[in-house]
């Protein structure tokens, strides 16, 4: 940059200084500034860390967000950094504690058997198991006629991110189309109805082969991705995802299963952000004063962290793709919402680590835990299978060791946790009795495990792993992974674009404020003019 040039730059930034502070994040909307349209836009799996590594390269639609918004480091409230709580906390304001969405997955004891966070005894999808109001429920309270849209790749995105109303949308491997949860609110006093049919729009919108035009695409790098990444495209640790090797370039006909593969492409986050686009213009979306609510949540970032982790060639691509795609999306907004009538945050459900060989850590299965923890427990209760699931975050125990005497199982419980403190790449093992209710008088590690644990369906025993260890099943091999406590799972960026916001010279670093990601939901719904969800009555609230 020449000197003169220089001395422009800084004029102009001190002359966009005089036009008035940016304003900070404020609860409630000035007149004249209200938005009709809140996106809500996040990014699966993306760390505070690797958003700061990624920044200088980032010049289209982030660039933009940084020179309208604010750049906070948010963090995560618990122990269990995981999509289908990260996405419940975002419409809640609540964690697993009150929200009662413990993991992605969990045993349920009375049935003997794991279920999807969103996945009804039957199979079918449902939000049964959030046990409090969401942003959805919270804009249907409010009877403004306000609608609450989402779109992901993943069914537990789209849906927890609403609550149990609004029009949810994800995709379908299966179908290779887009499918729908809408649920709009009962009569008093009686739950919402809930129907798997699409909206005539989105029917239209399947029929066109939005995603079946694109299976024999090839994913491959952009010029610049190689020497920004700075590392070797088969950097130790990679994996490949959805049956993608290691390595550049990827053809998604070349997979098993290219209706499944896409998942892992930076293609998908397209995808989702033209299927938002579309339900824009179809549901009207911010068309008139009554302000709705869009969710995106872009989850192929988070598959391709876990087949080629953050610093991988891949990783980098896709951003850089993403931030192509997002220059346009914001530019579409100006132009169907109109420029300064909506407002956004841009988030992620949990952060990741850094690939374990960089950190000493290593990768350690579900499988290895359930079968150690078993085997402590053949030593105090002779031959058998003891345990029922070791998924993260909890070890629930089978039938069988819930029938032994109580005092023969409470010494086996004992044993388990003294063995798994040994185990290699596990930090903390404890019993979950110990750390559930009075959250609020617990401090420090002792109140994110209380607020990670719901009494009724967690498991007996919480296990958290050291830094750098990745938990992963053992059929399906991991890059990376989140799940733990750790700074890296917990600390996430967030970009707040309020109403009534006024440009500024880009941001190249967060400021140094921490905005604890229990507040996001409370922040959106000021901005929607909705009672936030936390406080909403009582009587829309399942007691644990
Ligand atoms: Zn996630």
């Amino acid at each position: 940059m020449t000197r003169t040039a220089t001395i422009t730059a800084v004029l102009a930034a001190g002359l966009t200084a005089c036009a008035g502070p940016t304003p900070r994040v404020t609860d409630v909307p000035k007149p004249g500034t209200e938005p009709r349209l809140v996106v809500l836009l996040v990014v699966d799996q993306w760390p505070e860390w690797a958003l700061e590594a990624k920044r200088a390269a980032l010049t289209g639609g982030f660039d933009r967000l940084l020179r309208e918004g604010e750049w906070h480091v948010g963090q995560h409230p618990s122990a269990a950094t995981l999509t289908a709580v990260g996405h419940a906390l975002f419409s809640t304001g609540e964690p697993s504690y009150h929200s009662g969405i413990v993991a992605n997955v969990w045993w349920h004891r009375d049935i003997d058997k794991e279920l999807k966070s969103i996945e009804a005894e039957d199979g079918s999808v449902t939000t049964k198991w959030l046990r409090v109001p969401g942003l959805g429920d919270a804009i249907a309270a409010a009877g403004t006629g306000g609608k609450a849209v989402s779109v992901s790749l993943k069914d537990r995105a789209a849906i927890l991110s609403l609550g149990h109303t609004g029009t949810a949308i994800w995709y379908d491997p299966k179908r290779v189309a887009w499918t729908s949860l809408v649920s709009s609110a009962g009569s008093a006093g009686s739950p919402p109805v809930s129907s798997t049919e699409p909206p005539a729009w989105l029917a239209a919108w399947n029929a066109s082969h939005p995603i079946a035009a694109h299976l024999h695409d090839v994913w491959t790098p952009l010029p610049e991705t190689p020497g920004l990444a700075g590392v070797p495209d088969d950097a130790p640790g990679e994996l490949g995802e959805k049956g993608f090797g290691p390595t550049f370039p990827h053809a998604i006909d070349a997979t098993k299963d290219p209706a499944n593969a896409i998942f892992a492409t930076a293609l998908a986050n397209d995808l989702v952000i033209d299927t938002a686009t579309e339900a824009i213009g179809a549901e009207h979306l911010g068309a008139d004063p009554r302000p709705d609510l869009l969710v995106i949540s872009l989850s192929a970032h988070d598959y391709i962290g876990h087949g080629w982790g953050q610093e991988s060639w891949e990783a980098w691509d896709a951003l850089l793709r993403l931030d192509r795609r997002l220059a346009t999306f914001l530019g579409d907004l100006d132009a169907k919402v109109g420029a300064g009538r909506w407002a956004m945050i841009v988030t992620a459900d949990h952060g990741a680590s850094p690939m374990p060989e960089s950190l000493h850590g290593g990768r350690i299965s579900y499988k290895q835990i359930q079968d150690a923890a078993n085997r402590a427990a053949i030593a105090e209760l002779g031959p058998g299978e003891w345990i029922a699931s070791a998924d993260y975050p909890t070890i629930y125990l089978s039938r069988a060791a819930l029938a032994q005497k109580p005092q023969d199982l409470a010494k086996a419980v004992t044993k388990i946790v003294y063995a798994l403190r040994s185990f290699p790449g596990l930090e903390r093992v404890e019993k979950t009795a110990d750390f559930w209710g009075h959250c609020e008088t617990r401090t420090g590690e002792d109140f994110i495990l209380c607020i990670s644990l719901d009494p009724e369906r967690s498991g007996e025993i919480i296990y958290l792993p050291a830094p750098g260890w990745v938990l992963q099943d053992s059929k399906d091999g991991l890059a990376t992974g989140h799940g733990s406590r750790q700074p890296y799972d917990r600390l996430v960026p967030v970009i707040m674009l309020p109403p009534g916001r006024t440009p500024h010279p880009a941001l190249q670093k967060p400021d140094d404020t921490t905005i604890q990601m229990v507040r996001i939901s409370t922040v959106l719904a000021r901005w929607l003019g909705v009672t936030p969800p936390t406080s909403l009555p009582a009587a829309s609230r399942q007691a644990p």
